[in-house]
C-alpha cells in the first residue's frame, strides 16, 4: 500500500544506509518512494570518516540530478559536542563537523543536521559561547555551497543544549542569525523535552515559540518520529508513527501545516531486521493522514497500518 505524498507538496523520507555508497542511498530513497531522505556521512558512533574522493561526489551529484529523491540530508556524528571544554574533544568535534560540513556542500545536500552538545561541567553562558564560537569557525570555511546547518532541539535529558525554543534563540543569537544556520525540529524530542504538541492548543504554542525563536530561517526540517516514554522524560527513544506517546493526531496536523508545506521530513523509526517493511509501513501511514482532510483514526487504512507497525514495534 503507498499514498502518492509528493503530489500533496510534501517531502516525505526517511534515514537510509549508505552501506555501498553514498550514491547508493539514493537507490535505497528511490525504492521507498521517498521525496527526502537523510544519511549518516560515515558511521555516527566513530570519529574517524573515510576519505570521499572527489568521483565519488560527482557521481552522487550526477545521481541526485536525475534522482526522484528531493532534499538530502546528513546527520552529522553523535560524537561531536560544540560546547566541550575539554581539549581534546574540541579538536576532535571541530575536525569532524568541518569535514561534514565540507562534505555536505560538495554533494549539494540540503542541510547537515546537527545535536549542538551538552554543556555539562560548565555554566550555560560559557557552554553557549563554545559552542558558538565552533559553529561559527566551521560554518566560514572556505567552501561553495548552500547547505544549511540545521541545529536539532534535542529530548531534554542531561545538559543537552536546545531542549527548548528558549535556548535555541540564544544560541541562534550567538550566531548572529547567520543565513547558513536553521533549525530541524524532531517530534519525539518535542514530546520527551516536554512540549505539548497532542492538543490543537499546545501544538500552536510549541510551534509558534520555536518559529519565532528560529528567526527569519525558521524551521527548516522535521525529523518524524513517534516517543516512547512519557512527555518530560527527557530520554531519547523513538518509536514507530503512531505507536508511542506522541500519537496520530500531532502527525496528520503536522502534514497539514501549511507553514511547513514542502519541507524535508523524515523518520528516525527503529529499524529492525526487516527495514524496508519497517519503513515503508511508516511512510505508507505518513501519505495516508496526509491524505485525510480531516483526522479520522478510525480510518480502516490507518487501522491496518498502525496494526501492522504495532506488530513490528
Ligand atoms: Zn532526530
Ligand atoms: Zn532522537
Amino acid at each position: 500500500m503507498t499514498f502518492p505524498a509528493r503530489s500533496l507538496n510534501l517531502c516525505l523520507g526517511t534515514h537510509v544506509s549508505i552501506r555501498g555508497g553514498l550514491p547508493v542511498a539514493l537507490d535505497r530513497g528511490e525504492s521507498l518512494g521517498c521525496g527526502a531522505i537523510q544519511i549518516f556521512s560515515h558511521s555516527s558512533r566513530t570519529w574517524t570518516a573515510p576519505v570521499v574522493a572527489p568521483e565519488d561526489i560527482g557521481h552522487f551529484l550526477d545521481r541526485h540530478r536525475h534522482s526522484s529523491v528531493g532534499p538530502v540530508l546528513v546527520h552529522a556524528s553523535y560524537l561531536i559536542n560544540t560546547a566541550t571544554a575539554d581539549p581534546e574533544k574540541r579538536v576532535k568535534s571541530a575536525e569532524s563537523l568541518r569535514n561534514d560540513w565540507i562534505l555536505a556542500n560538495r554533494l549539494g545536500v540540503y542541510g547537515l543536521v546537527l545535536h549542538p552538545g551538552s554543556s555539562a561541567g560548565q555554566s550555560e553562558e560559557a557552554a553557549l559561547e563554545r559552542s558558538a564560537e565552533m559553529i561559527r569557525e566551521v560554518i566560514s570555511a572556505p567552501v561553495e555551497g548552500e547547505t544549511l546547518l540545521l541545529l536539532e532541539n534535542t529530548a531534554g535529558g542531561g545538559k543537552t543544549m536546545g531542549r527548548n525554543p528558549r535556548e535555541m534563540e540564544r544560541l541562534l543569537d550567538c550566531l548572529d542569525r547567520s543565513a547558513k544556520v536553521a533549525v530541524c525540529l524532531d517530534s519525539c524530542h518535542l514530546l520527551a523535552s516536554g512540549a505539548e504538541i497532542r492538543t490543537p492548543k499546545g501544538y500552536e504554542e510549541v510551534v509558534s515559540a520555536w518559529q519565532s525563536a528560529s528567526g527569519s530561517g525558521g524551521v527548516r526540517a522535521w525529523h518524524l518520529n513517534d516517543a516512547l516514554f512519557e512527555k518530560g522524560s527527557g530520554r531519547d527513544r523513538h518509536a514507530h508513527i503512531g505507536t508511542g506517546t506522541v500519537g496520530l493526531w500531532f502527525f496528520w496536523n503536522l502534514l497539514h501545516d501549511p507553514r511547513f508545506a514542502g519541507l524535508p521530513m523524515v523518520l528516525e523509526t527503529p529499524k529492525g531486521e526487516e527495514t524496508d517493511k519497517e519503513d515503508r509501513a511508516n511512510l505508507s501511514l505518513l501519505g495516508r493522514l496526509a491524505a485525510l482532510d480531516d483526522f479520522r483514526p478510525d480510518d480502516p487504512d490507518v487501522l491496518s497500518l498502525l496494526e501492522e507497525l504495532e506488530a513490528m514495534a
